[in-house]
């Protein structure tokens, strides 16, 4: 007979993290942070990155934009 269970319950998985934030251990109710306070600065770095994305595309109207082609050398 076998008494060999595949599915270890003793066994620590993947499921053990730590805090992005702090590199504390991470709590089940806030992973994969420590704590709400954690998450909470996580999601702030993520809303102020998102903001910081448009900001770059800005230059989609036709306006003064710097010459791109030098321009040429004998021209009078
Ligand atoms: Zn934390």
């Amino acid at each position: 007979m076998t008494s060999d269970t595949p599915d270890d319950p003793g066994r620590d998985g993947p499921a053990r993290q730590v805090c992005p934030i702090c590199g504390k251990a991470a709590a089940e109710k806030y992973r994969p942070f420590c704590s709400s306070r954690c998450a909470d600065v996580d999601l702030n770095r993520w809303l102020t990155g998102a903001y910081a994305i448009p900001v770059t595309e800005d230059d989609d109207e036709d306006g003064e934009e710097p010459t791109l082609s030098p321009a040429p050398p004998s021209e009078r």
